[in-house]
């Protein structure tokens, strides 16, 4: 335990974010870094209690407990306070080998499980973890890791997101020789295009390409499987594959004027900032929110990012339209710790938009009737409507208010609405089964599917999810793919 005293000694300090009017001006990275002595008085928070559901790792009522990589979160905090930085990191790569996007990108569902959490604000656990990341990257201790042992065995994994490079990574590092088909010009899936620079520097998804690709991995980039490389070719070529090809079905918009030009999918949007970013071939008419009042519809927080990515490309004015209720600001009482909190928060997003132009973009209980456009099939508004939510036949669903229609000019309407599950093209052309939902069916433990040879992981096997949960994905489908070709 770092110091006995220390939760009782020290408050929870966080590093912050860039001043808003600053960061806006740029696609930098917004969150800051504390000093060494700093962090590592946060470290001494830690009580290494009795019950650390910090790195429990579990799933209750469809609410995550924990890290689901089980990081050891109790040990690595205790050895950073001591300033054993290189130890903290041996124990972090224990469970995790890409620290480097979730203490970025992760909502730290340890942190909504700290025992400190219950009366005091939780561990900074997730930038302790960004901290010991960022030490071992600038002292050069993150180098490749070359396997002395080779299987002689072949696998194709389908997607370079970060379940695709979690299952490449494991399955390499097991001897196993690994080729990583990918359709879009750069591997990372959503970490590449989706979430934006500024909150996770495309550098660090290459660099981490670069080092699996010194380990041995392969890429095929710019090809898509049952497109440009047929599936069964994959199958001959192959001793076994292993899905991780996303849920990358956008819910789309159904109401009238859904046609309309100016009406475009969040990772559309998302993917072609990106592009513009870091140069290449974003589509022709590329969609842009520079001097355009943009609307968002959906209040999660892929809203979010095209929130503060609409700002950053000069909007004149962003509203994000959420059609369910403001969330509490305390955890309501059937969401207790260690659950993880579903309390309202204010992200980087919303901060930017209120010091803007001073005020919040989130409108709750308001959805969309109707997108109109200017006779020339351009968006020009929207006509919004507030709903109620009444139990109907035992479910609740979302009422019109009369009355309350209005008409918002928009010049770019964002639908960030969810994915609906993975696209059928992959598991039609395998015959793969499926669960209710349409994602790939697998036995829990291997992930190997109903076809012998071929496995799934990530979004396309458990649905729209998050970074730290497709990362456990596929390291759970590289062990099951491993055993499976170890036995043959
Ligand atoms: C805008 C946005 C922001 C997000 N922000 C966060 C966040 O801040 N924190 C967080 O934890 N989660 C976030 N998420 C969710 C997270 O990104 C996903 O849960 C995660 O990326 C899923 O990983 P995956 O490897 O399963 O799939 P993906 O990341 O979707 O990768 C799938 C890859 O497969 C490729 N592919 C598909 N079909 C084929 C084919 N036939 N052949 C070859 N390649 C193919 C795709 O091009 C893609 O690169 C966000 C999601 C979005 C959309
Ligand atoms: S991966 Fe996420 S949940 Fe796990 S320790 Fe890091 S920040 Fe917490």
């Amino acid at each position: 335990m770092g110091k006995a005293t220390g939760f009782l000694e020290y408050p929870r300090v966080d590093a912050g974010h860039r001043p808003v009017r600053e960061r806006i001006k740029d696609y930098d990275e917004f969150l800051l870094t504390q000093a060494t002595p700093a962090l590592q008085t946060q470290g001494a928070r830690c009580m290494d209690c009795g019950v650390p559901y910090c790195h429990a790792g579990f799933v209750v009522e469809g609410l995550s407990i924990g890290c689901p990589l089980c990081n050891l979160v109790p040990e690595i905090n205790d050895l950073v306070y001591h300033g054993e930085y290189e130890e903290a990191y041996a124990r972090l790569s224990k469970t995790h080998p890409f620290p480097e996007f979730t203490s970025r990108v992760c909502p730290a569902l340890c942190e909504g499980s700290c025992t400190l959490g219950e009366h005091e604000p939780p561990v900074t656990i997730k930038e302790i973890e960004r901290f010991v990341m960022d030490e071992m990257m600038r002292r050069g201790k993150i180098r490749p890791r070359i396997p002395k042992l080779r299987s002689g065995k072949r696998v194709a994994v389908v997607g370079s997101g970060p379940s695709g490079l979690s299952c490449a990574d494991l399955l390499n590092q097991l001897g196993n020789s690994v080729t990583v088909f990918e359709r879009s010009d750069r591997p990372g899936g959503l970490l590449m295009y989706g979430i934006p620079n500024m909150k996770l520097s495309k550098s660090l998804v290459l660099g981490r390409a670069k080092l699996l690709e010194e380990e041995g991995v392969q890429f095929m980039l710019s090809t898509e499987v049952g497109k440009d490389y047929p599936v069964l070719t994959l199958m001959k070529e192959f001793d076994a594959i292993v899905l991780c090809a996303g849920a990358t079905q956008e819910r789309l918009i159904d109401v009238p004027g859904k046609e309309l030009g100016g009406v475009v999918t969040a990772v559309r949007f998302l993917t072609s900032a990106t592009k513009d970013l870091l140069g290449g071939t974003a589509d022709g008419d590329r969609p842009v929110a520079k001097g355009k009042n943009v609307i968002v519809v959906g209040g999660g927080d892929t809203g979010t990012d095209c929130v503060a990515t609409s700002i950053r490309q000069g909007a004149k004015s962003v509203t994000q339209l959420e059609i369910m209720p403001c969330p509490p600001a305390e955890r309501a009482p059937g969401n207790p710790w260690p659950l993880w909190p579903k309390i309202q928060k204010t992200d980087y997003g919303q901060q930017e938009a209120i010091a803007l132009f001073g005020a919040d973009p989130r409108e709750y209980l308001t959805t969309v009737k109707e997108i109109v456009g200017n006779g020339a099939g351009r968006v020009t508004g929207v006509k919004t409507v507030q709903v109620e939510w009444q139990s109907q036949n035992g479910r609740m669903i979302p009422k019109e208010i009369p009355g309350s229609e209005k008409l918002r000019p928009a010049g770019l309407v964002l639908t960030a609405m969810g994915f609906t599950g993975p696209e059928k093209t992959l598991i039609g052309q395998l015959n793969l089964k499926t669960d209710p939902r349409g994602n790939v069916f697998t036995e829990p433990d291997s992930h190997k599917s109903s076809l012998l040879t071929v496995f799934a992981a990530g979004d396309m096997r458990r649905g729209p999810s998050l970074v730290v949960w497709a990362i456990l994905e596929g390291r759970r489908a590289a062990k099951g793919c491993h055993e499976y070709l170890s036995a043959r």
